[in-house]
């Protein structure tokens, strides 16, 4: 299979998730732990936000065409009150930020442009129609969508629920993602390797991104290089979880016993090549109706590879509309070159819109990443950046 290119990558991502998507079961929450949650349901405003004319300032008040003058001062409003009567000709009301404009005033006059005598207010300003009042029902209707379901809940969506008078939400169900790491070299949580043995660090960075993607991690026992028993534990996977997520043993080495493994259980595969560094060698298929992923070992690889697809498929299988990649701009703070062909993932600071990239010795320097607060994308046709270029970051 030849490779794809990164876009095409994702894309394909993208489709064969939409393309299937089914809508998951709706739970209820309380507000706050809706945080994070997808809304399952449209919101809509149960009245007119805001309800009355809301005044936006501190001030005074007034008929706009009675401006400039000096206006006869009948009463107060603060917010939290409604002011009984109306505003004539030549008359103000005093008024305070957050509350309802009176009958008959059609603007307010900000405190400091004015000057108050002994019953009167002397303004020397003239202001639209208008000026500082926000109308009644302009933020959002009675009855109109505040919020699409499909929406990823944050804290302004929490606040425009605790408006409309939510308690609680109704969410989707989050997916349960498995995660399978693969490789005789590997050892379990506890043990102590030998020297030529090594952590199983990639199962707990794909369990806490999992996490932040909002799905549930499900950590299967480590699969030996051994093609049955990798085909036995993809299958409990497959079984148990939404989403399989692999890692390891899918380059071509002897040993690599991901492909076939899936081969005899009739996988459909969409890509297993990408253009990229890192991850190269990555997976994406299904089989017995579940999407799954093998990502390469290295642990840079797996994580990277993860943010780039994996997240994407944890955000439709959470009945999210969107799958956003955080990809922003910079600048470069110094020249910066790479071999032409590969879409670079290179761990890099980003500070204050300048973008610098982290040394690293290679996929397998997990602390490269710790010191990186973001991905600089190196465009596979474009070899060589001088400082000043404006680059694409991935933030982290
Ligand atoms: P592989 O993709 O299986 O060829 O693995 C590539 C490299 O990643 C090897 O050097 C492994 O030691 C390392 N690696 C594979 N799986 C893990 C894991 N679960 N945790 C940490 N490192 C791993
Ligand atoms: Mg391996």
């Amino acid at each position: 299979m030849a490779a794809l290119s990164f876009r095409d990558a994702r894309a394909t991502v993208l489709r064969e998730l939409r393309l299937r998507a089914v809508a998951p079961p709706v739970e209820t929450v309380p507000l706050l732990d809706s945080q994070h949650r997808v809304l399952a349901h449209d919101v809509t405003a149960d009245r007119d936000y805001p309800p009355f004319n809301r005044s936006a300032r501190d001030g005074f008040a007034v008929r706009a065409a009675d401006l400039p003058g000096r206006f006869g001062v009948i009463g107060e409003v603060p917010a939290g009150r409604i002011f009984s009567g109306e505003v004539g000709a030549g008359q103000a009301v005093e008024i305070m930020t957050g509350a309802p404009v009176p009958d008959g005033a059609d603007a307010v006059v900000m405190v400091e442009h004015t000057v108050r005598e002994e019953g009167y207010v002397a303004i020397e300003q003239v202001i639209e129609q208008g000026a500082n009042i926000v109308p009644k029902g302009s933020e959002a209707q009675d009855g109109s969508v505040v919020l699409s379901g499909g929406a990823r809940i944050d804290y302004a969506s929490i606040a425009l629920l605790a408006s409309v008078g939510r308690q609680s939400v109704e969410v989707f169900a989050k997916p349960r993602v498995a995660i399978l790491a693969t490789g005789d070299e590997i050892v379990e949580d506890g043990e102590k390797p030998k020297p030529w043995q090594i952590r199983n660090s990639n199962a707990w960075s794909l369990a806490a991104q999992v996490r932040r993607a909002g799905g549930v991690p499900v950590v299967l026992p480590i699969a030996r290089d051994l093609k049955d028993e990798t085909a036995g534990l993809i299958g409990r996977g497959l079984a148990e979880a939404d989403l399989l997520l692999l890692s390891g043993g899918v380059s071509a080495g002897k040993y690599d016993v991901v492909e076939p493994a899936f081969a005899d259980l009739n996988a459909e595969i969409f890509f297993d090549r990408v253009a990229i560094q890192p991850g190269q060698p990555l997976v994406f298929g299904r089989a017995r109706g579940k999407f799954f992923f093998g990502l390469p070992g290295n642990p840079l690889s797996t994580m990277i590879t993860f943010e780039l697809f994996g997240r994407a498929a944890v955000d439709i299988l959470s009945g999210a509309s969107d799958a956003p990649l955080p990809v922003s701009l910079a600048r470069l703070t110094r020249d910066f070159r790479h071999k032409s062909g590969l879409t670079r993932f290179l761990p890099a600071w980003i500070e204050q819109g300048n973008v610098t990239p982290v040394s690293w010795q290679g996929s397998g320097d997990v602390g490269a990443l710790c010191r990186a607060n973001a991905l600089l994308i190196a465009d596979s046709e474009k070899p060589e950046y001088e400082k000043d270029t404006i680059i694409s970051v991935l933030l982290k």
